[in-house]
């Protein structure tokens, strides 16, 4: 999945996904992506979150929405990102935490990223003509 939030100079904050799903998926399958909450979520005034991995896991914890709830009650994007995953590696046990990445930004530009794997994310500002890579080692 390829996850992308965007803030405009005017506070407005959106999110998109982008996913070939599950391999070997069943035909009809629905995954976390187009799930609000789970694949992706954005609020007005606070901040939004994408993420990435197994879907059919990551549906049970509603990362996304959880991510940007923390934000709302002053969290920053990086510090909600690791309380979530720190939740879900505390309910699925530490040696069978399933595969997740997570982003997030608030309104303010600060970005985040938790993950249960190595997973590389990109962050770009306006008026810089290059784009920062981060790879995010797993919690
Ligand atoms: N989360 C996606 C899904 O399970 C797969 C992925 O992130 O690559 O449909």
């Amino acid at each position: 999945t390829l996850g992308l939030i965007a803030l405009d100079n005017m506070g407005n904050i959106t999110v998109g996904v982008s996913t070939s799903g599950a391999p070997f998926k069943s035909p009809g399958r629905v995954g976390d992506s187009p799930l609000p909450g789970c694949g992706l979520y954005a609020e007005h005034m606070v901040g939004a979150a994408a993420a990435t991995g197994d879907g059919d896991k990551i549906m049970c914890h509603c990362p996304s929405f959880h991510a940007v709830q923390l934000m709302k009650q002053g969290s920053s994007p990086n510090r909600a990102c690791y309380t979530v995953l720190d939740d879900i590696i505390r309910r699925t046990a530490p040696d069978r935490c399933f595969e997740i990445g997570l982003i997030a930004l608030n309104v303010k530009g600060e970005v985040g990223a938790a993950s249960s794997v190595e997973f590389p994310y990109t962050f770009w500002n306006q008026g810089k003509d290059y784009v920062e890579t981060s790879t995010q080692l797993p919690n």
